[in-house]
């Protein structure tokens, strides 16, 4: 079984177009797999799978026979399938930097440390003569 790390590098080198001919689905239990379309009949999806046990399978012919003729150790149809998950995961990771809150620039220490109603109260009038209070 060819290793994950080994089919993400080989991903790398997948065109968007290529990526854009994969879909993720689901199974009813919840499980992800990707339906790539055919490179040679666009009517044609080929099912990409992995499970721990099997690794990758696909049912395209090449994966009917278990990638034995693939250079790669998996057909192109599997690699699409990694290059669109890891360009989803790369979308999640964008959104949720976008959905964190902006970094507070400057909060000195006494902003910190003091309670908010301190901050946020008039200075009382018998203070405002202070030479503290400016
Ligand atoms: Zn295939």
């Amino acid at each position: 079984m060819i290793a994950l790390n080994v089919i993400r590098e080989y991903a790398k080198s997948i065109s968007p177009e290529d990526i854009g001919r994969a879909h993720k689905c689901f199974e009813a239990n919840g499980t992800p797999f990707y339906m790539v379309e055919s490179s040679r009949d666009a009517l044609v999806e080929h099912k990409v799978c992995w499970s721990k046990e099997h690794g990758f399978t696909c049912t395209c012919e090449s994966g009917q026979r278990g990638f034995s003729n693939c250079r790669k150790g998996v057909c192109q149809h599997a690699i699409i399938a990694v290059a669109a998950s890891a360009e989803e995961q790369a979308a999640m990771k964008e959104q949720i930097a976008l959905n964190q809150p902006a970094p507070v620039s400057h909060v000195s220490s006494t902003e910190q440390s003091a309670p908010a109603w301190i901050l946020n109260h008039p200075v009382a009038s018998h203070m405002q003569l202070s030479p503290c209070e400016k």
